[in-house]
């Protein structure tokens, strides 16, 4: 008997929740007062942080300030014409985007709706913005390398699949051209790339979407672009999409790359929202909780389980220094919740040293586990010859007599700063750089003028690639350059070394 009343009162109780869910997602709020990208509702008091709100004709909102009898809303459409007395009916659903193979290739804003003028994306798998992290118990060590093509980075700072990097540096010192040739370098990898652009000027969005395009990346790539004239809620949500976008294909066993450029932006967003809704700022006059906020993001970078599939999320978030000042507060932040920051700076970029990364203040905590073996011993000593270059150079600039050793050395690690530029939209495949890193290791541009350096390393390239492409694979699959491959190499520079030179061939 008690049983049956038991079992009545569920079902009761079960009519009445779901009586309960319907009219609360009738809820209507009143606008009281909106501009610049966000409003404030009256009414709809059941509302939970995150859930979308409409307007009749499809405007959509994020519920995102609780208070007592108020809710702020962060608007994800163009708002100015929102008034007061307008009615947004809370949808009971959380913001979240379509996912899946359909997105390659696309530029969508932060709610996954074309921005590129193609048709809408059909998928029948949605994922919500913003999701937990996996758990420590699904994750996996980063084993594998996640190769950028970039020698500096390849050698020295080597980065592996599921890493979170920060890019950090001033204004115009090549970030966003440093992650487009990460992204560029995956064109043979099979990894997938997704590109979140937060706050940037329209124009660079279009130049980055046409370098994918006419590189032919596109199509391995998802584009997730929030402008900075696209409203606040918008960029405020457009790296969780992307991440979220990425995630999927993770989940799907496969291996990711995801570049938010930038989360200084993403920040000055968010401070803006949180000024409007009349939170107070923190610290550095930024919102307290950026830091979670960011956090958040970055956890969602990770290495699955073989049990999971074992795919994998690798984030290059970007940062902007000012005047190179790395202890600001959003660079600290991030450079907390990272494993690692490459560090462009502007007087070496000023110099000509492009990619202008300074090896001395960037650090990559857990890709050097995953590097090729091949890159790790060619480069051990190599990064220490680098690590001395400054001190030997400011030695040699007050005329300090070297010892011949010492001079030797010197002109040896200027020599490899020439050998590690490189131009944009030029990713490397592992092999071109070990062949670079064993030129030098070997002595054979000690005596050649330093600036002829990245030309005669060019035409090694060039010819390698020419005659010599079994050899290159040979590298890559043995990840070594066993004795025979490297009497051919030696061959393929001797050979140059001669074109150079002028000399004829003996
Ligand atoms: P912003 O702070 O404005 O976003 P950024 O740090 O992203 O700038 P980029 O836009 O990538 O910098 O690059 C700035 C300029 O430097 C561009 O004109 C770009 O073409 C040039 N540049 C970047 N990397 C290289 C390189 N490796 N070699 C030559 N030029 C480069
Ligand atoms: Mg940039």
């Amino acid at each position: 008997m008690s049983a049956m009343v038991h079992q009545l009162g569920e079902q009761v109780r079960g009519a009445l929740g779901s009586v309960h869910w319907r009219v609360r997602h009738r809820e209507i709020g009143i606008v009281i007062g909106a501009g610049d990208g966000v409003g404030r509702i009256k009414g709809a008091a059941s509302v939970r942080y995150g859930e979308l709100l409409e307007r009749a004709d499809g405007l959509t909102g994020l519920a995102f300030d609780l208070q007592p009898n108020v809710v702020g809303v962060l608007f994800l459409d163009r708002s100015e014409h929102v008034s007061a007395g307008d009615e947004l009916r809370a949808t009971g659903r959380v913001a979240s985007v379509a996912v899946g193979d359909e997105l390659l290739g696309r530029v969508v804003d932060a709610l996954g709706r074309p921005l590129d003028g193609g048709r809408p994306v059909r998928s029948d798998i949605r994922r919500p913005v913003e999701v937990a992290a996996p758990g420590v118990a699904d994750r996996a060590p980063v084993r594998e390398p996640l190769h950028t093509g970039i020698k500096i980075i390849d050698a020295l700072l080597p980065l592996g699949r599921g890493q979170r990097e920060l890019i950090l540096g001033d204004r115009a010192t090549g970030k966003t051209s440093l992650a487009l040739d990460a992204i560029l370098a995956q064109r043979n990898s099979g990894v997938i790339c997704v590109y979140a652009a937060i706050g940037l000027r329209k124009t660079n969005i279009a130049e980055v979407v046409e370098t994918l395009r006419s590189e032919d990346m596109l199509r391995q790539t998802v584009v997730v672009a929030a402008d900075a004239d696209s409203p606040a809620g918008q960029q405020y949500l457009a790296p969780y999409t992307a991440c979220t976008i990425g995630e999927s294909f993770m989940h799907a066993g496969r291996h990711v790359l995801v570049v938010y450029d930038s989360l200084s932006s993403h920040a000055d967003a968010y401070r803006r929202i949180a000024l409007l809704l009349g939170r107070p700022p923190g610290r550095e006059a930024y919102p307290p909780d950026v830091f979670y906020l960011h956090a958040r993001l970055l956890e969602r970078a990770t290495r699955l389980h073989d049990r999971l599939g074992g795919g994998s999320l690798t984030a290059l978030p970007i940062a902007t220094t000012q005047s190179g000042n790395i202890a600001a507060y959003i660079p600290t932040n991030l450079i907390s919740i990272t494993d690692g920051q490459l560090y462009l700076d502007s007087h070496l970029f000023n110099e000509g040293v492009r990619p202008a990364v300074d090896v001395g203040l960037s650090v990559s905590r857990v890709g050097g586990k995953a590097q090729p073996k091949v890159l790790r011993q060619l480069a051990s000593d190599l990064r220490l010859l680098y690590a001395q270059l400054h001190e030997l150079e400011t030695f040699a600039r007050f005329g300090a007599e070297l010892e011949p050793e010492t001079r030797r050395r010197y002109e040896r690690g200027r020599r490899l700063r020439e050998a590690l530029k490189q131009p944009r939209l030029r990713p490397l495949r592992t092999a071109h750089e070990a062949a670079v890193l064993f030129t030098i290791g070997q002595g054979y541009l000690d005596d050649l003028p330093v600036e002829q350096v990245v030309g005669f390393l060019g035409r090694l390239i060039a010819r390698l690639d020419a005659v010599d492409t079994d050899l290159l694979d040979g590298i890559e699959r043995d990840d070594a350059i066993p004795d025979d491959a490297a009497a051919r190499l030696r061959r393929a520079i001797d050979a140059v070394k001669r074109d150079t030179t002028g000399d004829a061939p003996s």
